[in-house]
């Protein structure tokens, strides 16, 4: 086969997971109307498809500010930091983050993507070990490729396996990142942080937290599920994103080991890319301010999980361990799973289709991802029809 012949297989190989015609993936919405309808087709609908935890994509203050940065910086800064010089704006935010985290250093990378791939690969290399969850998100992995580091993969949230793991490594323990997430984004279900901590000194090991789910939605300011467990001052690397929460894109790690800094001038993903644009900035900037007194929308937050999580459960799906604000129903198979997508948007609702190979262990999901400015009565409309669908599709 060649190249594009494989490419073609490829595609036929994903193609026959859905029914012609069926465009789950990337599903083109032609237009936005607030953090909680928009436009898919001739359809208006509801959106639980989205990260946008604290509902801030219309927020007045992230929108002004990012006129104005529009207005006075341009539309981009056209290059890397490192080559082309670190704006004003981009400083500022890294302070903000240390300040946030309580924590000495932060750098801002151009997305989430990128600060896990700059972050590890800044950290270990060749002869170190990174030991990860084995649900960990795509650019964690991806950045331990990049690394060149031994990858270990410990079962999902177990920590008897993670410490089987860690006694067969012996002393290359001191060379070894463990990387876990807040919340994992599949099932919505939170790392066991004390364990892991507690294993991590036990083992002499560094720690890098993922909270890009976390951040905004845990935690009394915040934070994530470092701030929850009260355990800030144990991780030793925080990383998380700008386009959940935050509402825009970029990324950025903070941390209270200085030698933080070196990584500017060793991470390929924070080098050889652009930094992120001026109104991108400004608008983080001003929803970091949003989140950090978001005690509010957390609250409305946390009632809405509850409530749509709850009424799932009583109506009978397997979901995720725990409440939160990714809500997955794992269905059967792919078919079921593809059935209650479909008849969901046909009821006006929009959420996540997921298929093998993307959740963990073959599932496929149902994803849901609830948001601050969601109402209960939006809230109850969604379980209802997933009420009914239960009945018309899982029971026959
Ligand atoms: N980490 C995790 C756990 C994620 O789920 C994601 C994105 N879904 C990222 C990092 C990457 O963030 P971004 O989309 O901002 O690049």
């Amino acid at each position: 086969m060649n190249l594009l012949e494989k490419l073609d297989a490829a595609a036929t190989a994903r193609k026959a997971m859905l029914p012609e015609g069926v465009g789950a993936f990337g599903i083109p919405v032609e237009e936005v109307y607030s953090a909680t309808e928009a436009r898919i087709g001739e359809r208006r609908v509801l959106l639980l498809g989205t990260n946008n935890y604290l509902g801030l994509t219309f927020a007045p203050e992230c929108i002004q500010a990012a006129h104005k940065a529009l207005d006075t910086e341009g539309t981009g800064t056209t290059g890397s930091r490192m080559a082309n010089g670190s704006y004003h704006g981009h400083r500022a935010l890294e302070r903000e983050f240390a300040d946030f985290y309580d924590c000495c250093a932060g750098i801002v990378f151009t997305t989430g993507y990128q600060a896990n791939l700059g972050t590890i690969s800044g950290l270990v290399g060749r002869g170190d070990t990174v030991l990860i969850d084995g649900d960990s998100h795509a650019s964690i992995f991806d950045g331990c490729i990049l690394s060149g580091a031994e990858i270990i993969r410990f079962k999902h949230n177990d920590m008897i396996d993670m410490e089987k793991r860690l006694r067969r490594l012996g002393d290359r323990t001191e060379t070894t990142l463990i990387i876990v997430e807040g919340i994992y984004s599949m099932l919505g279900d939170q790392a066991p942080l004390a364990d892991i901590v507690a294993l991590k000194n036990k083992y002499k090991c560094t720690l890098l937290l993922d909270e890009a789910h976390s951040l905004g939605v845990l935690g009394e300011t915040g934070q994530g599920l470092s701030e929850k467990t009260g355990l800030q001052k144990e991780i030793d690397f925080i990383t998380g994103t700008f386009s959940k929460s935050l509402c825009s894109i970029g990324g950025f790690c903070v941390s209270n080991h200085p030698q933080l800094d070196q990584l500017r001038y060793i991470s390929h993903p924070y080098i050889f890319t652009a930094s992120p644009s001026p109104a991108t900035i400004a608008s983080t900037r001003a929803a970091l301010q949003l989140l950090r007194n978001g005690g509010n929308l957390r609250k409305q937050l946390w009632k809405n999980c509850t409530q749509l999580y709850s009424k799932l459960e009583e109506t009978g799906y397997k979901l995720g361990p725990e409440p939160g604000p990714v809500i997955a129903a794992v269905l059967d198979n792919p078919k079921q799973a593809l059935q209650i997508w479909q008849r969901l948007l046909e009821n006006n609702i929009y959420v996540n289709l997921i298929l093998p190979p993307a959740a963990p262990d073959g599932k496929s999901l149902v994803r849901c991802s609830v948001n601050a400015a969601h109402t209960t009565e939006q809230m109850a409309y969604v379980g209802d029809i997933f009420a009914k669908l239960y009945n018309e599709i899982l029971q026959t």
